[in-house]
């Protein structure tokens, strides 16, 4: 415990700056091996994990169907190798069960100092991921930090990397909140640059916030039920309820524990495409849900990063389900590194970078209520503060 506290306050102090750690990579000179000589494959450099907690501070107070709250816990990680640094995010909004506290314990398990390089991101994950069960921020954070620094010792953004055309990227939703009917009115006529809005349901109010957003607005929208729904036949009632009202789809109407017969049930009599999010965390999951919804919400914090995400993307399209790309409040730090898989996607919900006023990143933009990808190779993000 006391150890770990230590290492923690060594780490922050070393993140802190992005000097000391670019001196820390740069001291890990190549290293005479056992015989005098250099270890086998030539230099001994190597890969330092540092991270530093951070709380992200939200515009608005942000309700959905289970709880409010005004500050998102995040985790920021670096991965320092060869005078370079790759950024990282584990963002862990409290519902979800990561803390700060937990991130940082596992972080401290992780060893990449035993590695000869970066590439193998395959075998590194594996072995991050099998450190503990669970944990899927915490692995996204080291997940992201490594794809960033790989992507900038190749000298290419990653949707290079993987083939996908940047100029095929989607539209963002921009999500309204549970709120009054004055609040949702004003928030909507706010988001005037945006082509589609992402409406909170599963309240008591549900008509009544749709009721209030097409008072203001005709932009199709798109719905989450975040679990809040029950009744089978209710919610297939309410499905063309709001296929009238132009929601051109929906997410997580039932309980993730739900039977998937249930949820089958409603996908076949729905008018609109039914999603799983809170259902469908890892690519494991995937498979499980074909037949029993349209398609997915994909997320870096659940599916333990970058990796992971890019092959439940290709699997998914591969079964002919429909793809969602998701975020939790983040830095643009974590919606960088997402955006990379946008052009691969049904619909994009990245606006969670717009939802802080603290970002300590630039990164990917919206523009026009567009996803756009700049050339910077990695993920794109770079440190502001
Ligand atoms: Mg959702």
């Amino acid at each position: 415990m006391h150890h770990d506290r230590r290492d923690f306050l060594r780490n922050a102090a070393a993140i802190a700056g992005g000097s000391l750690l670019a001196r820390d990579a740069a001291a890990q000179a190549p290293r005479p091996g056992a015989a005098g000589r250099p270890p086998q494959g030539a230099s001994r450099k190597k890969m330092t994990l540092s991270w530093r907690p951070f709380t992200a501070q939200l515009r608005d107070v942000f309700t959905v169907a289970v709880f409010s709250r005004s500050t998102t816990p995040i985790v920021l990680t670096e991965i320092a190798y060869d005078g370079l640094v790759g950024y990282g995010e584990a963002s862990m909004p409290p519902y979800l069960g990561e803390t700060q506290e937990g991130c940082i314990a596992f972080l401290s398990k992780v060893d990449l100092s035993k590695y000869r390089d970066p590439f193998e991101l395959e075998t590194i994950l594996a072995d991050v991921d099998a450190i503990a069960p669970g944990n899927p921020a915490a692995k996204a954070a080291v997940d992201i930090a490594l794809h960033d620094l790989v992507g900038k010792l190749l000298g290419q953004p990653w949707y290079n990397i993987w083939g996908f055309p940047a100029s095929r990227t989607p539209y963002t939703t921009f999500t309204i909140g549970i709120d009054t009917a004055e609040v949702v009115k004003r928030k909507t006529r706010q988001a005037t640059g945006f082509k589609i809005l992402k409406v909170k349901l599963g309240r008591e109010n549900d008509h009544e916030m749709i009721e209030a957003i097409r008072s203001v607005t005709d932009v199709p929208l798109t719905a989450d039920a975040n679990q809040g729904w029950k009744d089978k036949q209710k919610v297939v009632d309410e499905l063309h309820w709001l296929k009238e009202r132009n929601v051109v789809v929906v997410e997580q109407p039932l309980a993730k524990d739900a039977p998937l017969d249930d949820v089958a049930w409603i996908t076949e009599r729905s008018p609109i495409p039914i999603l799983a999010d809170e259902s469908c965390q890892r690519l494991a999951d995937v498979r499980r849900h074909l037949g029993a919804v349209s398609g997915i919400n994909i997320k870096l914090m659940k599916s333990t990063g970058m990796r992971e995400a890019h092959k439940m993307v290709i699997l998914a399209r591969s079964l002919g389900m429909k793809v969602m790309l998701g975020c939790m409040t983040e830095t643009s730090c974590g919606i960088s590194a997402a955006s990379h898989l946008s052009p691969m996607v049904d619909w994009a919900d990245l606006d969670g970078a717009l939802l802080i006023s603290n970002d300590p990143f630039r990164g990917t933009t919206i523009v026009d209520g567009r996803v756009t990808l700049g050339p910077a190779r990695g993920i794109g993000a770079s440190l502001i503060v």
